[in-house]
């Protein structure tokens, strides 16, 4: 391979690290709604640095794992890169622009910080503190980027405008037909949205039924999964369930006689990034393990919003190629009578909150008449007290905002859901655990050289104003304190609103305390506590947290709320006879 793959990487790290910002905020980096730019000054700027410290360290260590020179890493590093999907034209794009800069800056052994400040891709404004990921050199981080700018000038290198460089990588990437559709959603303030007229797909990714049930017929819009059988599906599958035709013996239609009576019904998740099971592999940030294939679910996971719903607690089905294993609530109810096969939908996005919820709700796909109740998973979790504002806690939900707009959803989907229906409204999490946790461990990136802890990790993502959660993500335990506290009294919100009120179609539940459970099973079975955490973004719930959390979800509700997953199907066994696995998912 030559040098050129190794700007892949780069390009691949800022797309990345641009979709982890838009995790934490829900407004989009490339939205300049007034709001947001006043408030948090999120910018292209701040993604490139951490792109740029990120893909700089990467260098570093494959050089020095391979014991190579830099130039040989970046070519390294741009082997490790699927040849499809164009991905390897960006990564050739960003060594071409960056490449010989970031060479002479480590063969002069520079760290990722000075570099990247000296090439301009971190800012570095006279009056305000240089950001960070590494301890800052001796003779501190402002001279040591003096001397490198020394170095640079005296060998003729000019330092681009970075603004303009940055920009032409993402329209470089945006070009890209994997990324066109992010870039698209992104641009207009809008998720990546890829359904027919009734909202179900034949594709995975892009919304298609890695997020909800797979269409058995996408020409057809009256054929989806979670509809009452047409004509009990003598003829075809109208529900998508894998059942259907009747039975030669006596002619009675086999949904009928498998289906009726047996309180079907399907899941739904309204929720955040850890519903939607956010996951950056953190074998994309350890040098020290790429392989040939560390890279090849990348284009996957861009088209997935970086998030696997398809491992999910909620609605996971597929076996999690991400660590762990899978177990879900949909699955279990899937278990619990095979007619629910394929009634499942994620309605869940990176940076959902209580706030914003209403917006996406509406792609939420169940005909009140027509269509089978639905179990509906209320789970926002963090996004509420979450945010990357200096001043945190201004920005915060307030528990009058908070039961104004549950109120408001709780309205929409009484006008929507079918009768029988359920929502059962989650508590927030307690994010004190995040810190509690991880704060002097290592971070993937430091491993190697034991060199960056999630303390320092957090640091910089605060001082880029990218931090996901300010106020938990945050050596200042008051601050840590206060962010439990108003979690606490939005939880309170949602309890009450569960306790006083009564609505048409569904019945209301509170579930709290998820992941306390989780934590607390985990370690009495004598396990780590770290390892329920996402270690790339030492922020969400990880495989092993929501398998956990199936379990344990599924195990109270039966005992709390015995009808809430319907009645067992005395006639599973004979659907698997005839059907085997329905046509799979
Ligand atoms: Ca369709
Ligand atoms: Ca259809
Ligand atoms: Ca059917």
């Amino acid at each position: 391979m030559n040098g050129k793959k190794a700007v892949l990487s780069l390009g691949l790290l800022l797309v990345i690290l641009s979709l982890l910002v838009q995790n934490s905020s829900s407004k989009s980096l490339f939205h300049h709604e007034k709001v947001h730019l006043r408030k948090s000054q999120v910018s292209t700027k701040d993604i490139s640095c951490i792109g740029c410290v990120l893909i700089v360290s990467i260098v570093e260590q494959l050089a020095q794992v391979h014991n190579s020179s830099t130039e040989r890493a970046m070519e390294l590093l741009c082997s490790y890169l699927p040849e499809k999907e164009g991905l390897r034209g960006v990564c050739l794009l960003i060594v071409d622009l960056f490449g010989p800069e970031i060479v002479r800056l480590l063969n002069y052994r520079l760290n990722a910080d000075v570099i990247c400040h000296t090439i301009k891709l971190c800012k570095s404004d006279s009056h305000q503190p240089l950001c960070h990921l590494y301890k800052e050199p001796k003779v501190g981080l402002r001279k040591s980027i003096k001397q490198a700018e020394r170095l640079l000038q005296k060998s003729e290198y000019s330092i681009r405008k970075t603004t303009e460089v940055v920009s032409s990588i993402l329209f470089k990437v945006c070009s890209l037909p994997v990324f066109k559709k992010i870039c698209d959603a992104i641009a207009s303030s809008e998720p990546a949205e890829d359904f027919d007229q009734d909202n179900f797909s034949m594709f995975p990714s892009l919304r298609g039924y890695h997020w909800r049930g797979r269409d058995c017929n996408d020409f057809d819009k009256s054929v989806y999964p979670g509809r009452r059988p047409e004509d009990w599906d003598a003829l075809r599958d109208s529900n998508c369930n894998g059942i259907w035709g009747f039975d030669q013996k006596d002619g009675v239609p086999y949904e009928k006689k498998f289906c009726e009576g047996t309180d079907a019904k399907g899941i739904v998740v309204l929720g955040d990034s850890a519903a939607a099971h956010f996951h950056i592999p953190p074998a994309w940030v350890t040098p020290a393990q790429y392989s040939k294939d560390t890279f090849t679910n990348l284009a996957l996971a861009i088209s997935n919003e970086f998030d696997w719903p398809q491992f999910s607690m909620c609605t996971g089905f597929q076996n999690s190629t991400i660590g762990g294993w899978t177990q879900s609530l949909y699955l279990k109810l899937r278990d619990r009578n095979r007619c629910n096969h394929r009634d499942y939908q994620n309605i869940s996005r990176n940076g959902g909150s209580s706030d914003n919820l209403k917006k996406y709700l509406r792609s939420l796909a169940r005909n009140q008449e027509t269509d089978k109740p639905l179990v509906v998973f209320y789970g926002l979790i963090g996004n509420d007290v979450c945010n990357s504002h200096a001043d945190t806690i201004r920005h915060m939900t307030t528990p009058g905002e908070m039961k104004a707009d549950v109120m408001d959803d709780l309205q929409y989907l009484d006008t929507h859901l079918p009768n029988g229906s359920n929502v059962i409204l989650m508590s927030l999490a307690d994010g004190r655990f995040l810190w509690d946790t991880l704060h002097d461990r290592y971070h993937p990136i430091g491993q190697l050289n034991k060199d960056i802890t999630y303390a320092q990790f957090y640091d910089f993502l605060s001082c880029l104003s990218i931090n996901p959660c300010v106020g938990w993500m945050n050596k200042n335990e008051t601050l840590r304190n206060l962010t439990t506290e108003r979690a606490e009294q939005l939880s309170k919100v949602l309890q009450d609103i569960a306790a006083s009120k009564t609505f048409a179609h569904f019945e209301l539940h509170y579930y709290e305390n998820l992941y306390q459970k989780v934590i607390a099973k985990w370690e009495s079975l004598g396990r780590n506590p770290w390892e329920l955490l996402e270690p790339v973004d030492g922020f969400h719930p990880d495989q092993v947290a929501s398998a956990v959390g199936a379990d344990l979800v599924w195990d109270e509700a039966m005992q709390t709320w015995p009808s809430l997953f319907g009645k067992e199907n005395p006639f599973n066994k004979e659907i698997i006879a005839i059907f085997g696995d329905q046509g799979g998912h």
